[in-house]
């Protein structure tokens, strides 16, 4: 099936967006504002902004968290806003540094999640995209890995409320998406599907391709972990080889994704290789995806990725483009007025000149019985996870 741009048609697209989100701001972290910042003035110096329409994020209320986080920890959230030195819960660690403000900073990502996700499911946009949104690995009763509320999981729970039966959740972040396969383990209403670097060697240490889902959930769990040092051809050939398959066969009313992009080669965190055009391709599959089998309904997210300067404007740029139906080609100039704008903020660092990094992609397709670490991986998580679709796990058809 084709993609909507290559039918010549663009897609409606919301963009969830405000000037507050910069407030989730952890300072010194890799989890720095400036690259959602850069990312939109990026989008907006390149004309893809004028494709989109931006709405405005609205807090998630406490009423609505409720849903995602027990009330002894949104208290605990609400205590570490207003005390430097509070410890607990996960807060006050190094990875999640306590700052003023940073309950109503994490509120509003996650009202604006749920806010996409509702653009999409009421039908006032084909696609809605929050890229500050897919802080997925906030737990119940504490926050982890740069995450404090779990946005991914109110929007869920919102397109649950709101009517939804099934919904597939797609997780490309190089790191495991935990807190969303731990909210929904045993729901057989929500697919997780994770793609992410092997967890014996890497943050959060979970998604194992045995992991699967529990009770009536059981199943409804999937879990690819890649060899560190996977390039774009090999995570295509992975991604195409279960994502797809597992994702059809859900039959989901709508798909939501998190578009992470430290599997990036110069990201500072991890150790998967993609580029820039590889990333953008696995948009482009997410994209058909959600026309091919939920109708067109998909909300996009954003995740981590901390080459806050190189990779995250370039990548979610071609996110935004690809979801607008308009895809930027990745030998475009990236324009100077970008650049000229981030020199007069005294950033001094070396910036791309343009939106991809010369290759071209070219996986090939996976077929059973190879003997590499990648192929055994991708065999590990069909042979877990295909039969309980009712999917042959050695037939490369499936
Ligand atoms: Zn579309
Ligand atoms: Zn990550």
């Amino acid at each position: 099936m084709s993609t909507a741009a290559e039918l010549g048609r663009a897609c409606d697209v919301a963009l969830v967006w405000g000037r507050d989100y910069l407030r989730y701001d952890f300072g010194e972290h890799p989890m720095t504002p400036i690259r959602l910042d850069v990312t939109v003035l990026l989008a907006r110096e390149l004309g893809v902004l004028d494709r989109l329409r931006i709405v405005e994020p609205v807090a998630a209320t406490e009423a609505d968290l409720r849903a995602v986080h027990s009330p002894e920890y949104l208290a605990a959230v609400r205590a570490a806003s207003v005390d430097p030195g509070y410890l607990g819960h996960g807060l006050g660690s190094e990875d999640n540094p306590v700052f003023p403000g940073m309950y109503d900073a994490a509120a509003l990502i996650a009202g604006g999640s749920q806010l996409a996700a509702l653009q999409v499911w009421n039908g006032q946009a084909e696609h809605a995209v929050n890229i500050a949104g897919g802080l997925h690995h906030a737990m119940r009763e504490s926050a982890a890995g740069f995450c404090v509320l779990n946005d991914v999981v109110l929007a869920i729970r919102a397109l649950l409320d709101a009517g939804a039966q099934r919904v597939a959740y797609v997780d490309i972040d190089v790191h495991h998406g935990d807190g969303v396969q731990a909210a929904f383990y045993s729901d057989p209403r929500v697919l997780t599907v994770s793609v992410h670097q092997d967890p014996r060697t890497l943050y959060p240490g979970t998604g194992l391709a045995s992991e699967t889902g529990a009770g009536p959930g059981q199943g409804t769990s999937v879990n690819l972990p890649l060899p560190p040092g996977t390039s774009d051809d090999g995570w295509l050939r992975a991604f195409n080889a279960v994502v797809p398959g597992v994702v059809s066969a859900f039959k989901p009313d709508i798909l939501v994704t998190q578009c992470g992009c430290d599997t990036h080669h110069e990201d500072p965190l991890a150790d998967l290789t993609l580029t820039i055009d590889g990333q953008r391709r696995a948009y482009e599959q997410l994209h058909q995806l959600a026309h091919q089998v939920a109708g067109g309904k998909w909300l996009a997210l954003g995740g981590g990725g901390y080459g806050a300067l190189r990779c995250v404007p370039r990548t979610w740029t071609h996110l935004l483009a690809e979801a607008a139906g308009r895809p930027i080609p990745v030998s475009t100039e990236i324009p100077q007025s970008w650049t000229d704008d981030l020199r007069r903020r005294g950033i001094e660092a070396k910036l791309p000149t343009r939106m991809g990094e010369g290759r071209e992609p070219q996986p090939h397709a996976w077929m059973p019985g190879g003997e590499s670490w990648l192929d055994r991986a991708i065999s590990a998580t069909r042979d877990s996870s295909y039969p309980l679709f009712g999917l042959d796990p050695d037939d490369p058809r499936d």
